[in-house]
């Protein structure tokens, strides 16, 4: 399938483990301009897939400050949570190709016995080897390849893996019986048509991952690309753990400016004294990925 021939489809897909911060309206304005820029839909998807760690109400004060910042978007928000059924289904496809085995291992077993890679430990095979037994629970695992995994990010240019020296076999389902992100990004991008993915950098290195499992599971590459990641005063990627101020409701304005000006575009004076829907109708207009910075 040739996804220049297709329409855009791009999304915005937050986690809902604290309130949105700077860093996430930073990915949520660059997915929403790109796609409108291109006069593409823009869709919103609750990546709640790992439940323990959604915290309570943080969904809707998601959706209210997208909402109260005047983004549109185009269908029913999805929520991963409700889709199991889906990623299920992926990873029985990959079971019966047989590219997935069970995997036991602790811990301390994987921390004792692993080096480590660009995405944390690299999984030194044990099970893969030899099979866990009379364990009740445990984790599936995708045996990688020694392929190079090469991508063109429409910022960053060449990115490429070889995902048996940098990440090892990785995690699909928990043993706790949770799908991982990877699965699921992969499955839903792709069950939602999304030809378009622009998000922050912290997640290029997930990348060669889910093409990894695209190409197996017969689903189309989107185009990529990776916006700057926004760090706080250490040096640190904004997020719950390292203490990032939430987005205030009130205010959208100047807070809308401050996030399209860290996207590299330009910001006209007379912005201030204008409304959110003036705002938007010319960043959309003006949108230029060429300016956005590659780091
Ligand atoms: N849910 C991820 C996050 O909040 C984003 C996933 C993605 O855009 O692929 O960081």
């Amino acid at each position: 399938m040739r996804l220049a021939e297709q329409s855009y489809r791009g999304r915005f897909a937050p986690s809902p483990t604290g309130p949105l911060h700077f860093g996430s309206l930073v990915a949520a304005m660059g997915s929403y301009l790109d796609a409108k820029f291109h006069n593409g839909k823009w869709l919103v998807r609750i990546e709640d897939v790992d439940c323990q760690r959604a915290m309570p109400g943080a969904v809707s004060e998601i959706l209210t400050v997208l909402e109260s910042f005047g983004f549109e978007w185009d269908e029913e928000v999805v929520y991963q949570s409700r889709r199991s059924d889906a990623y299920r289904y992926a990873l029985s496809v990959l079971e019966q190709r047989n590219r997935i085995y069970p995997c036991a291992c602790s811990r301390k077993e994987i921390a004792d016995s692993s080096i480590r890679g660009l995405g944390g430990l690299i999984y030194p095979g044990t099970c893969r080897d030899h099979p866990p037994r009379g364990k009740e629970s445990y984790a599936m695992r995708i045996r990688v390849t020694d392929e190079i995994i090469l991508f063109h990010d429409r910022i960053k240019g060449s990115y490429s893996q070889k995902l048996s020296s940098d990440i090892g076999d990785f995690v699909l389902r928990r043993a706790d019986g949770i799908f991982s992100y990877q699965l699921a990004v992969v499955t839903d991008d792709a069950l939602q048509n999304i030809t378009h993915v622009v998000r922050g950098a912290d997640l290029l290195d997930s990348t060669p991952r889910q093409i990894f499992l695209q190409r197996l599971l017969g689903f189309p590459t989107p185009h990529y690309l990776h916006l700057p990641v926004v760090t706080n005063a250490f040096g640190e990627k904004l997020s719950k753990q390292t203490n990032a101020a939430p987005i205030q409701v009130e205010n959208a304005l100047p807070q809308l400016i401050k996030s399209l000006q860290f996207l590299g575009q330009p910001t006209p004076v007379e912005m201030m004294e204008g409304d959110i829907a003036s705002f938007w109708q010319w960043a959309q207009q003006n949108w230029r990925v060429h300016r956005v910075p590659s780091s």
